[in-house]
């Protein structure tokens, strides 16, 4: 069939037939015959032939039980055009016969939640995909930082849920009385998902003793840091549970959100910006664990961009910073240079305050740098915190899961 008789044949059968006029809205296929016209709530979307094909709902085309395309791409026609269009369900639906002897129906509402509107795409993109990020710096941390009850999180699904929104939102989140045990990370990184392991196993004692191989471990002042930078697949979030505090002076945690900090060196030092954001740096951890010993290495830079130039990730950590740094020798200087501008910055804009036995601080491992001011135990009592980490993936995962069940 020519392609002036095939326009002929939808504009004759289809078009001008039904007119397109579905109690729900309006549809038609556009002039260039590339997409489908959808008209609802006075709001035109455009949804490409080719992506409707591809997303067929019909049995041969998606298995339902597994929420998965099966469409068979041997025989896939990236040229599909439609035949006929028609009303189906009492005009919630739309019936579209392809050039390819197939049939697919689509209802409006399944269309209109998958709108390629720029609003519609970017609604979609912050509130399922992930939310968006507030930055902060200490001016604000207190009205940041939010605090939940432990027995509230455990128990609730909408506070469980908040509790995440706001670790996502401001990368910090406290929760409070929980049972002072060291086993309690177990059921907590089991409500979201499980923990994640690293080379140090999956949750780490920190109490100071001398003859360690993680300078975590000593009670001397820790410099801002982000943990394990020499990952790839640097763990997401970082929890501390503080089982006992020193009653001494110090143990206070330093936090700073390095996101807020990296767009303020953007603003105020666009050359620091780009040196630290550009160049990458070796970083690393060598040593033994439990007789095992490791070798870690991942080049990355301090400042981690996306492809749309939005910071993604801060690596900082003066301990895991390897002395191997393969750049070229003009660019050592200029680079060091940034990296004090951008430490002094993070300095400025740290929080600082302690937590008490039964806290559990969690924060974003991708974007707050955290030390700790030096303290000093007594013979009685040992400062004693857990630590462990749960990845971005699982708590989006579990915010999404939430959010379904909870109808937000
Ligand atoms: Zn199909």
């Amino acid at each position: 069939m020519s392609s002036t008789k095939l326009f002929k044949l939808i504009n004759k059968s289809t078009i001008s037939k039904v007119n397109f006029r579905f109690l729900s809205g309006l549809a038609k296929v556009s002039s260039d015959q590339e997409s489908l016209v959808v008209n609802y709530d006075n709001k035109i979307d455009h949804f490409p032939l080719v992506w409707l094909r591809d997303n067929c709902r019909c049995n041969t085309c998606f298995h339902g039980p597994s929420q998965s395309r099966i469409i068979n791409w041997n025989e896939f026609d990236v040229n599909v055009k439609v035949r006929s269009l028609q009303a189906k369900d009492e005009n919630q639906k739309v019936e579209i016969n392809w050039s390819d002897n197939h049939k697919s129906i689509y209802s409006f509402d399944w269309l209109k939640s998958r709108s390629f509107s720029k609003e519609d795409q970017e609604f979609y993109l912050k509130n399922l995909y992930i939310p968006q990020k507030k930055l902060w710096s200490n001016q604000q941390f207190l009205d940041v930082m939010k605090v939940y009850e432990y027995e509230d999180i455990m128990t609730k699904d909408e506070k469980f849920y908040n509790w995440l929104m706001d670790l996502s939102t401001y990368g910090v989140v406290l929760l409070k009385n929980a049972p002072k045990d060291a086993m309690e990370c177990k059921k907590i990184s089991k409500k979201i998902a499980f923990i994640k392991k690293t080379h140090y196993g999956e949750d780490y004692h920190i109490v100071a003793k001398a003859d360690t191989n993680n300078v975590a471990y000593l009670s001397s002042p820790l410099q801002l840091h982000t943990d394990l930078p020499y990952y790839d697949y640097k763990p997401g979030v970082n929890m501390l549970h503080c089982i006992v505090q020193t009653k001494n002076k110090g143990g206070e945690n330093l936090l700073s959100d390095g996101f807020y900090v990296a767009e303020l060196l953007r603003k105020e030092n666009k050359e620091a910006f780009d040196l630290l954001s550009q160049t990458e740096v070796n970083w690393s951890d060598i040593g033994e664990e439990d007789g095992v010993r490791f070798y870690k290495i991942h080049r990355a830079p301090v400042i981690s961009l996306d492809k749309y130039g939005n910071v993604s990730s801060i690596r900082h950590s003066i301990p895991q910073r390897d002395s191997h740094f393969t750049v070229n020798l003009s660019n050592v200087k200029p680079w060091y240079r940034a990296l004090k501008v951008f430490i002094t910055k993070l300095y400025e804009s740290a929080a600082e305050f302690k937590t008490e036995p039964g806290d559990i601080l969690a924060f974003d491992n991708t974007r707050l740098v955290h030390g700790r001011i030096g303290y000093e135990d007594t013979t009685n009592i040992k400062r004693f915190l857990v630590g462990y980490f749960v990845d971005w993936d699982e708590i989006y995962c579990k915010m999404r899961v939430l959010k379904t069940q909870l109808g937000l």
